[in-house]
């Protein structure tokens, strides 16, 4: 049965069928510079490059794929979505020279309840496209206690998402990282977390995220 629309699939090896594949709103960013995903950072991270892989929008397939794969556990549609990203980043020069794949963090309460780190599974099909190690647990999620939530009032992400932390610079020290997310709308999150992977000496930093939503 086709993911997407739930037709009868004469192969049952296929995620989709040829219309839902053909209906994916691929947005090419992963080709160009200067694309819609690395204007939201513009000022705000140093970037090598930024793609997302599809539009999202809501009644989509993809807003059906990723349902399928974030809150109803569905790996295998994960890992073909990341392979998809992990494709267009490898048809490009763009892209070269990523060392490892960082999946943004979930908090780790939220991660055990889902089992899963929909990011880290994005991750695991991209990287074995593009033939680049994941690297986890390096980066960690915190949510700020009280006092610090007052200290730091006037940014919205630092109450809502949290913060960063780098437990193990040594991993990625002088490497080009490349963190990826499941779907970009303000890059409030990924900006926080991205600029902890930049304090660490000599490191680079490229983005990808599965779709991207229009603010
Ligand atoms: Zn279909």
């Amino acid at each position: 049965m086709c993911t997407g629309c739930g037709s009868d699939l004469v192969d049952d090896d296929n995620l989709l069928c040829l219309k839902c594949v053909n209906e994916l709103p691929q947005t090419n960013f992963a080709l160009h510079a200067s694309n819609p995903v690395e204007k939201i950072f513009w000022g705000r991270l140093n970037l090598i490059a930024a793609m997302s892989e599809f539009y999202f929008s809501k009644g989509s397939v993809v807003q059906t794929l990723i349902h399928e794969f974030k809150y109803k556990g569905n790996k295998d549609v994960g890992l073909y979505l990341g392979a998809m990203m992990g494709s267009s980043m490898a048809s490009t020069e763009r892209f070269d020279n990523i060392d490892a794949l960082i999946p943004l963090p979930l908090f780790a309460d939220k991660e055990f309840k889902r089992g899963f780190n929909q990011a880290t599974i994005l991750c695991s099909g991209i990287g074995e496209v593009m033939n680049i190690p994941v690297i986890k647990n390096v980066v960690v999620r915190k949510r700020f206690t009280q006092t610090q939530t007052k200290k730091h009032r006037s940014e919205r992400w630092e109450n809502v998402e949290g913060s960063f932390e780098i437990n193990n610079p040594a991993a990625i020290q002088g490497k080009h990282i490349l963190l990826v997310d499941d779907v970009v709308t303000t890059g409030a999150t990924l900006e926080a977390c991205g600029a902890e992977i930049l304090n660490i000496a000599n490191t680079k930093l490229s983005i990808a995220t599965l779709a991207f939503a229009s603010k």
